[in-house]
């Protein structure tokens, strides 16, 4: 299929692209993930990143910021790097951007790294458009339709009412993968990507998704993927395939909270493959 097409994603699809670690993996190996989010006002948005990160397959997950302490609390096993991103050693993706609040001081060491970074939340905001597209390594961004309306400067009902027009537009915009999110969730390839991907649409959301905290968790996810090796757009669709699916799992027809979803993603890992 053509990048004109949109193509829903198929269990089978997914199923081929879950990462699956070999008999000689070490957790190196599998992949680890950066995280730079939280704040002093949101250090939840850290904790629930680090977890969708840690639900994600990733063999170690390395965190930057001023919530350590919040994540330390909830996930022992994260690595905590004190000191800006670019120390933190053998990082393979990084997550930057849920309830970073303006602190943009770790942005320029994450988009000058040579590994793909998916830039989210808050982050979407501070990061400058054409550093974004003078990257080398993959980017991915995840914006909901407020946060796409901001990027492109138009209203969030035309977003809205042209969900694939403004996706491709972004991917164009940022030279990036882009997702975006809400009651359908759309995957454009960047332009270089030719003719080999398609535009992409979740079928697996559930409007128990639209709940505080729950994009962090699908942006730790998405992360992990990346570590993992998978290509951009897979890693964004199979991230987006796989927290639908989670939410479905732990809500069952009632609601759920973003921590739910997060413990919900080994069980739907399983179920897919
Ligand atoms: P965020 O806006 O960053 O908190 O992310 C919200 C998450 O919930 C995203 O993964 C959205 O795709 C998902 N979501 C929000 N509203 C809906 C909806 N009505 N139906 C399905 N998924 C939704
Ligand atoms: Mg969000």
């Amino acid at each position: 299929p053509g990048r004109a097409e949109l193509t829903a994603l198929q269990h089978d699809d997914v199923a081929a692209l879950l990462p699956e670690p070999a008999g000689e993996s070490d957790k190196y190996r599998r992949g680890v993930v950066g995280v730079v989010a939280g704040s002093a006002r949101y250090p939840g948005a850290a904790v629930l990143a680090v977890a969708g990160a840690l639900r994600g397959g990733a063999g170690a997950v390395r965190y930057v910021g001023p919530a350590a302490q919040a994540v330390l609390s909830r996930f022992p096993e994260t690595l905590v790097s004190a000191g800006p991103p670019a120390g933190a050693g053998r990082v393979q993706a990084w997550v930057i951007g849920p309830g970073l609040g303006d602190d943009a001081s770790g942005l320029a060491d994450v988009l000058s790294a040579d590994v793909p970074v998916l830039i989210d939340a808050d982050g979407l905001r501070l990061a400058d458009a054409k550093t974004v597209r003078a990257r080398t390594a993959p980017t991915v961004m995840t914006p909901h339709a407020g946060e796409a309306a901001a990027l492109l400067g138009v209203e969030r009902g035309r977003v809205e009412a042209e969900r694939l027009a403004s996706v491709r537009e972004l991917a164009e915009r940022y030279a990036a993968t882009v997702l975006l999110k809400g009651s359908t969730t759309l995957i454009a390839p960047p332009p270089g990507d030719g003719d080999s991907s398609p535009t992409r649409v979740n079928p697996t959301g559930t409007p128990w998704l639209a709940t505080a905290g729950s994009g962090d968790v699908l942006s730790g996810l998405t992360g992990s993927l990346l570590a993992a090796g998978l290509a951009p757009a897979d890693a964004a669709a199979t991230g987006a395939y796989l927290h639908g699916l989670a939410a479905r799992h732990a809500a069952d027809g009632a609601p759920v909270s973003a921590q739910d979803v997060a413990a919900a993603i080994p069980a739907v890992w399983r179920d897919v493959r």
